[in-house]
């Protein structure tokens, strides 16, 4: 894809819009489907593989209406269904179609707490986008309308303009909620409940709040300044935070309410132990799980070389294990860390990658070299236990497994040695057992994932659970959506024991 660049982008679209103003209500949407589709400003690919600031850079006001007047503003709203939050998405687009953008972040944040992170990461082209008319119409998903980019629009603009409303909290109740984990669906719990004047407090293990937001997710996705300001929010609405606390160690989890007199506790600790491949020369130096990869890179600022206490590793040839959003961050990682030649490794073809595509485009575009229908058989190390290279195998495609996906099959004989001094290992995580190590009456399934019932409910009382350690690894809206059923739940028991008790006015 050609780079258009931001200033480009920007006055194509004054003069397009010129065209449309007068008749925003007026177009019949065959007028509407030829409306040019908005491309996403983006840094120039060689200038940002060096740098870890935000690739996209989002719509300008002309950009954002354009995109916003291609809705046909169906009767059927299949973007609604698809979005697992239902955001009343025709009516927010509407407004930004008129310019009216506090109102379209009113509508917005009428289902969803954390637009500017969701319009940034949410995988869109499988949810509110994959049914729109438009790219129905168009036979084409990519050119559905852009619903993320316009929820981006709308978060950044409030942000920008300094509008971000701290939302209403009813007067105190007495009751304590205590929240384990920092991740969405722990921040949605939190506002959820607060808002209903629970006192709220969020246990998290490490020192930053955020969960695989601030730890996972590379900056060059999703600035650090995002999760600050949305974070601050819930800090303005009373919330506490208490960091460096890891529930199962510095406090079991029952005694949260048997000793310190919490009401309900909702657990949301992600889906954090990395899966390896179980191959030969794992443990050797220069083979990281892309968690640990990117928490040293994120969190723990490896890329400030020179001042970072966690320096991490220096890589000139890199190989990453897998093809889902996690490879991609690691491999994207890598190169701004300084890797010369970074190789994506996938079993099987592109068509079959789980990673977003507008992700594996942004990859393309930096430099980094993807190898189809190839895994890793054994890590190969020197006489210094590092690594030196890694044997791999060539597969073919067999016929479609379980998952629908067609089955890769290797190809015999195929064994062929790529020189690489790093192995990131990056094909999935598991749930973190800790808690359900620590709390044995708490009932996990055969992965270790909390099973709940439809209100999130989990076999001890008053403990509900949500986000990945529900549902394994999962996607944030996914996590944040679980999470807003388990406060709407906290908050129902909460209310009726507060009716029923004998100071109660009802
Ligand atoms: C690299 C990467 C990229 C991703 N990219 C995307 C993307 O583009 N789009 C998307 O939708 N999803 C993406 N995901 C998935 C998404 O981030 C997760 O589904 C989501 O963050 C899950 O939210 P959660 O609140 O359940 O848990 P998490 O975000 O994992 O948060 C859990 C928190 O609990 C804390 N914790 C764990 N145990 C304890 C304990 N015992 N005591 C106290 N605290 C504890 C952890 O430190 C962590 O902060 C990505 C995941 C990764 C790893
Ligand atoms: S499906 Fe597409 S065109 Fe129809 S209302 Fe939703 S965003 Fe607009």
């Amino acid at each position: 894809m050609n780079h258009h660049t931001p200033e480009q982008l920007a006055d194509e679209a004054k003069k397009i819009i010129v065209e449309y103003l007068d008749k925003i209500d007026d177009m019949k949407p065959k007028e509407r489907t030829k409306i040019p589709p908005q491309e996403m400003p983006a840094q120039d690919p060689i200038v940002r593989s060096s740098n870890l600031d935000e690739v996209a850079l989002g719509y300008t006001i002309e950009q954002a209406r354009i995109e916003a007047m291609r809705c046909l503003q169906c009767v059927k709203k299949t973007c609604v269904e698809d979005c697992p939050v239902r955001i009343d998405i025709p009516r927010f687009i509407n407004h930004i179609a008129h310019a009216e953008f506090e109102s379209a972040a009113a509508v917005i944040k009428e289902a969803s707490l954390l637009p500017a992170i969701c319009g940034r990461v949410c995988p869109q082209e499988t949810q509110c986008q994959s049914n729109c008319a438009v790219g129905k119409a168009l036979k084409d998903v990519d050119k559905s309308v852009a619903i993320g980019r316009l929820e981006r629009f709308i978060a950044d603009w409030e942000r920008a303009t300094g509008k971000i409303a701290t939302p209403e909290v009813k007067p105190e109740t007495g009751k304590k909620v205590a929240i384990v984990g920092s991740g969405p669906a722990g921040l949605v719990v939190a506002a959820d409940c607060r808002r209903e004047g629970h006192h709220v407090t969020i246990f998290e293990a490490f020192h930053k709040l955020g969960g695989v937001l601030r730890y996972g997710i590379p900056e060059f996705r999703l600035p650090n300044d995002i999760i600050d300001k949305e974070i601050d929010v819930l800090k303005a609405m009373g919330v506490e935070f208490k960091t460096n606390f890891v529930v199962g160690r510095t406090r079991k989890l029952t005694d949260l309410i048997e000793k310190d007199g919490y009401n309900a506790i909702f657990v949301g600790t992600g889906a954090g132990l990395p899966m390896f491949m179980g191959i030969e020369g794992e443990s050797l130096v220069g083979v990281f799980s892309a968690n640990e990869y990117l928490t040293r890179a994120n969190l723990m600022r490896a890329f400030d070389k020179g001042h970072a206490d966690t320096p991490i590793y220096n890589s000139v040839n890199v190989a990453v294990l897998g093809g889902g959003n996690v490879a991609m961050d690691a491999a994207r990682m890598a190169k701004r860390l300084g890797a010369k030649n970074v190789y994506v490794v996938y079993r099987r073809t592109e068509v079959e990658m789980p990673a977003r595509k507008e992700e594996v485009a942004h990859a393309k575009e930096e430099g980094i070299e993807f190898y189809f229908l190839q895994n890793a058989k054994r890590i190969i190390g020197d006489e210094n236990g590092r690594v030196k290279a890694m044997e791999c195998l060539r597969y073919e495609l067999g016929e479609p497994d379980q998952s629908g996906r067609r089955r890769p099959v290797v190809i015999p004989n195929s064994e062929f040695i790529l020189n690489v001094d790093t192995v990131i290992v990056a094909i999935g995580n598991g749930s973190n057992p800790l808690i359900s190590q620590t709390t044995p009456q708490m009932n996990v399934n055969k992965w270790g994932n909390i099973i709940v019932d439809e209100t999130q409910k989990t076999s001890i009382d008053r403990i509900y659970a949500g986000g990945d350690i529900v549902l394994g690894a999962a996607t944030v809206i996914l996590a944040m959506g679980e999470g807003r059923r388990a406060a709407a739940a906290i908050n129902k028991m909460l209310a009726e024991e507060i009716e029923k008790e004998p100071n109660s006015s009802n």
